[in-house]
C-alpha cells in the first residue's frame, strides 16, 4: 500500500512499517499476519541469478507500535523487539511469523483456529446457517427480512458473526460464506413467492468489500437471481460506508451495474465511520441504514438524537428511504416515527430467527394484524 515502508537496513535485515491497522490489537495483528504471510509467498519463489535458481528462507518478527497499544517508545526498542520475534520465528522452523506481543500471538493463533474450522463448517454441513430478522414499516406490516450469517460450532458453541466475518474476511472465506448467505437467500425468496401472502417481501444480504470488489461480484449476482427466479428488486444488498473509502469510481460504476440488475441496493451502519455526505448523490442506492449506536440513544443523547434526524432528514431529500437498525424499545421507534423513519428492525419488533420461525412469525403476525384491522 501505498502508506506503507520498506527499508533494508543491512546485510540480509529489512524492515516493513504498516501503518493504519486500526486500533484494536486483535485486527492490527490480524492484518499484519496477512502482509507477512504476502511477504513469505513472494520469498519462497526461486531468484533466478545469473541462469541459476536460488532460494532463501524468511523468517519475520512483528510488534505492535503507535496508538494505545504501545509496547516501545523507542525506534531502538521497537527494533529490537521486532528482532527476538524474528529469532523466534527462525526457531520455529523459518518461513513463518512470530509475535513480539504476547496478546497478538495469542490473537493469531486464535483466529488461525477459528479459520481452519471456519474452512471445515463451509464444506461440512448443518454447521453455517441463516437466520432471518423481520423488517416493519410504520404500519407493523413485515416488509421483508435481513439474513444473517449464522454459526454453530461442534466445541464453542454459537459464534458470532462479529468475531468470524472479519477472520473470513482475512482468509478471503467471505466469498465461499458470502455467495452460500446469497444462495440461501433467493432460495428462500423463491419460496415465499409462491405465497401470495408472502411474495412482496424483500430480505437484505450483507455484502462485505472484499465480495463486493471481487471482478465476479456482479455475474454471481446476476446468476443466483436467475438460478431461483427471483425478481431482482426484492434482493436487498447491504453494503457498507468503508466501500466509499477509496476507489470511488470502480466502486460507483460497480453500483451502478447492479442497479441494473434491478437489486436494490442499502447502505449499512450509516452515520458511523466512513459517511461522505458529498458522495450520497452520486450513489446510485435506495436506501440508508442507520446504525444502531445512533438509535440506542436517541432519547439519552442529544447528539446522537441530532444524528439520527439528520440521518432521516438527509435520506428523504435525495429521495432515499430510511430504516433504523437495533430498535429495542416502543420509546425509541416512536421517536424515529415521529420524525420520518420508514421502516423498523430490532428486537422490539422482531429477533433474527432460523426460517421456520420466521414463518410461523410471519402466520401469526399476518393473523394479528388482521384482527386488529377487523
Ligand atoms: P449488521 O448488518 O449491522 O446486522 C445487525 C446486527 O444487529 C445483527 O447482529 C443483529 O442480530 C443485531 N441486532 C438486531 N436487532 C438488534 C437490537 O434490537 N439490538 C441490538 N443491540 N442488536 C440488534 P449479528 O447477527 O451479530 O451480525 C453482526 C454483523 O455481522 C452484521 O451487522 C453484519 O455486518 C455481519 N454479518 C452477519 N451476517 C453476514 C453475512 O452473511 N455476510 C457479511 N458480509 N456480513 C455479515
Ligand atoms: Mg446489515
Ligand atoms: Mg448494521
Amino acid at each position: 500500500r501505498k502508506s506503507d515502508t520498506v527499508a533494508r537496513l543491512g546485510g540480509d535485515e529489512f524492515v516493513v512499517m504498516l501503518q493504519h491497522l486500526g486500533t484494536e490489537v486483535e485486527t492490527a495483528a490480524r492484518k499484519a499476519q496477512v502482509v507477512a504471510e504476502k511477504v513469505l509467498a513472494r520469498m519462497v519463489e526461486p531468484f533466478d541469478l545469473g541462469g541459476s535458481q536460488h532460494f532463501s528462507t524468511t523468517s519475520i518478527g512483528v510488534t505492535p507500535f503507535g496508538g494505545a497499544h504501545t509496547g516501545a517508545a523507542e525506534v531502538s526498542d521497537l527494533l529490537t523487539q521486532a528482532d527476538l520475534a524474528m529469532y523466534q520465528a527462525k526457531g520455529m522452523g523459518r518461513n513463518t511469523v512470530a509475535f513480539f506481543d504476547p496478546e497478538m500471538q495469542a490473537a493469531i493463533s486464535a483466529s488461525a483456529s477459528m479459520s481452519a474450522d471456519l474452512r471445515a463448517a463451509l464444506h461440512a454441513h448443518g454447521q453455517i446457517g441463516v437466520h432471518y430478522q423481520p423488517q416493519f414499516d410504520l404500519a407493523q406490516r413485515v416488509v421483508g427480512a435481513e439474513a444473517l450469517a449464522r454459526w454453530q460450532h461442534p466445541e464453542r458453541g454459537s459464534v458470532s458473526p462479529s468475531e468470524f466475518i472479519p477472520i473470513a474476511e482475512d482468509t478471503g472465506l467471505i466469498l465461499p460464506l458470502g455467495t452460500w448467505v446469497m444462495e440461501e437467500s433467493c432460495r428462500q425468496l423463491a419460496a415465499w413467492g409462491e405465497n401470495p401472502d408472502t411474495a412482496l417481501l424483500s430480505i437484505s444480504v450483507n455484502v462485505s468489500v472484499r465480495q463486493f470488489r471481487h471482478p465476479e461480484f456482479v455475474d454471481l449476482v446476476m446468476g443466483v437471481l436467475a438460478r431461483h427466479g427471483v425478481q431482482p428488486h426484492l434482493l436487498k444488498l447491504e453494503l457498507t460506508g468503508s466501500l466509499l473509502a477509496d476507489r470511488m469510481e470502480i466502486t460507483l460504476a460497480k453500483m451502478g451495474k447492479l442497479k441494473q440488475l434491478g437489486v436494490t441496493l442499502s447502505l449499512d451502519d450509516f452515520g458511523t465511520g466512513y459517511s461522505s455526505l458529498a458522495y450520497l448523490k452520486l450513489l446510485p442506492i435506495d436506501q440508508l441504514k442507520i446504525d444502531k449506536a445512533f438509535v440506542a440513544d436517541v432519547l439519552s443523547d442529544p447528539s446522537d438524537a441530532a444524528i439520527a434526524h439528520a440521518i432521516i432528514g438527509l435520506a428523504h431529500s435525495v429521495g432515499l428511504t430510511v430504516i433504523a437498525e437495533g430498535v429495542e424499545n416502543e420509546a425509541q421507534r416512536h421517536w424515529l416515527a415521529e420524525r420520518g423513519c420508514d421502516l423498523f428492525q430490532g428486537f422490539l419488533l422482531a429477533q433474527p430467527m432460523p426460517v421456520d420461525e420466521v414463518n410461523a412469525f410471519l402466520k401469526t403476525h399476518t393473523a394479528q394484524r388482521a384482527l386488529q384491522l377487523a
